[in-house]
């Protein structure tokens, strides 16, 4: 379920003001470590891959969970070998024709911004309506991550850690990459542990920085997207590299 995410809170402010709720079985009775182990179920529970994106208004990010595996082929390269041999058989055939229709449910995925990842796009709820209420046909991707942080402030300070090195982000448009990213509110960068992109990209904005001998010097979204990762010192995985689109 796509939902909307806004500005951190200031944690020093948070941190300075929160009650310490030791009257609570949470953190009256649990030590860290068994707190730790439910804010990572919870997690688990949500969705540990979540999709990181721009509204259609390009104002405000929201977050969906990926339904792809790892490793998992795209449907749509089967799709096109069979219109393919579709293709072929009405050339041999009676059939004058030797192009083939292509409906518009596979139309939309040829052409989906999520790429490979246009089945997680179908998933998202189709109306104003259903984001607004946290509807959707299934409710299986509700998930914990804003009750947990709603909680009070002190489960905020102590889950935020855990949750952004715990879930990898996945972004399908460098817009949203960077809105993301380089935003000193949301997510916390500097917590922040496993990436995912999957961008098409011109061939020459992909290899444009070649022509400069540092990133920064080199201006445009890919360019500061680039510079933007190489400046999280916690990243220890992101993959896999853009492809050129043209
Ligand atoms: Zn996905």
């Amino acid at each position: 379920m796509a939902q909307r995410s806004s500005a951190s809170p200031d944690v020093a402010h948070l941190r300075s003001t929160a009650n310490l709720q030791l009257e609570s079985t949470l953190f009256g009775r649990l030590p860290p470590e068994i707190r730790e182990m439910v804010y990572a179920e919870c997690w688990v529970v949500s969705g540990l891959r979540q999709h990181v994106f721009l509204d259609c208004h390009g104002r405000q990010l929201g977050h969906s969970p990926c339904i792809r595996t790892s490793g998992e082929p795209d449907e749509r390269n089967y799709e096109i070998q069979r219109l393919m041999s579709c293709r072929r058989r009405n050339r041999r055939g009676a059939r004058s024709r030797s192009s083939v229709a292509v409906d518009r449910l596979w139309a939309a995925r040829f052409s989906s911004d999520w790429h490979e990842h246009w089945p997680c796009e179908e998933m998202l709820p189709r109306t104003p309506e259903k984001v607004a209420r946290n509807d959707h046909s299934s409710h299986s991707h509700r998930s914990l991550f804003l009750p947990i942080l709603l909680l009070c402030k002190r489960t905020y300070i102590e889950a935020l850690p855990s949750l952004y090195s715990s879930v990898t982000f996945i972004f399908t448009d460098i817009k949203s990459a960077l809105r993301c990213l380089s935003s000193p509110f949301h997510p916390p960068t500097a917590l922040l542990r496993s990436l995912i992109f999957s961008l098409a990209l011109p061939f020459r904005t992909l290899h444009e920085q070649r022509d400069y001998y540092s990133p920064s010097l080199c201006d445009g979204p890919w360019a500061r997207l680039c510079t933007t990762l190489s400046d999280m010192a916690r990243l220890h995985r992101y993959a896999p590299l853009p492809s050129a689109s043209t």
